[in-house]
């Protein structure tokens, strides 16, 4: 396990300053560079996935980079994927959520039949910063009743108290700075 995080920490790159003074930008995309280290991230959640839940309805993942990593989590465990995605982006009836970023404010949205009531979720993005992002896709999932179980992120900014705003929805990250 240890070994496996190491790996996946080593394919993560900081921009300092990026997009602007003051932030260090997590860039993960050498983590998509390397299918070694692709395949070693959705075997990561996978595992923490299987072992903490009885059931999983679907994965929903964040716009944009969360959905690099979501639909490839609800294939291998034999689910769904839906997107939430910034206004404006989907066709057809939505709800939307104000929020405010590390570094900018935005409006997340998502389709009104995406899910149904009772649907057991699962909500993942690339990295957890405020957590203003995962907390408006949590407050539209649970608009539509749905159940949110948790978050899964592979990057988790500490000094930032996401997790505490997410509270009391858990978020498991794969890696912690
Ligand atoms: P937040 O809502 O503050 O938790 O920000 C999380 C969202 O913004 C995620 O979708 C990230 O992709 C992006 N983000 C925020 N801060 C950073 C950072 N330092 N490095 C990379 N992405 C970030």
């Amino acid at each position: 396990m240890a070994e496996k995080l190491d790996f996946i920490s080593s394919s993560i790159r900081t921009f300092q300053d990026f997009p602007k003074k003051g932030v260090p930008f997590k860039d993960i995309f050498p983590i998509l560079k390397d299918p070694k280290a692709l395949a070693t991230v959705i075997d990561l959640f996978e595992e923490y996935v299987r072992s903490s839940y009885v059931q999983v309805d679907l994965i929903v993942g964040l716009d944009a980079r969360g959905f690099l990593f979501g639909p490839l989590l609800a294939q291998r465990l034999g689910i769904g994927f839906i997107p939430i995605r910034k206004k404006g982006k989907l066709p057809g009836p939505t709800l939307s959520v104000v929020y405010s970023l590390e570094y900018a404010t935005a409006e997340a949205e998502m389709q009104q039949d995406a899910v149904t009531a009772g649907q057991k979720v699962l909500v993942i993005d690339d990295l957890l910063a405020t957590g203003g992002t995962l907390w408006a896709a949590c407050e539209l999932l649970r608009q539509q009743k749905a159940e949110v179980l948790g978050c899964l992120v592979v990057v988790e900014l500490k000094d930032l108290g996401g997790s505490d705003k997410l509270k009391p929805t858990t978020v498991h990250s794969l890696i912690q700075y």
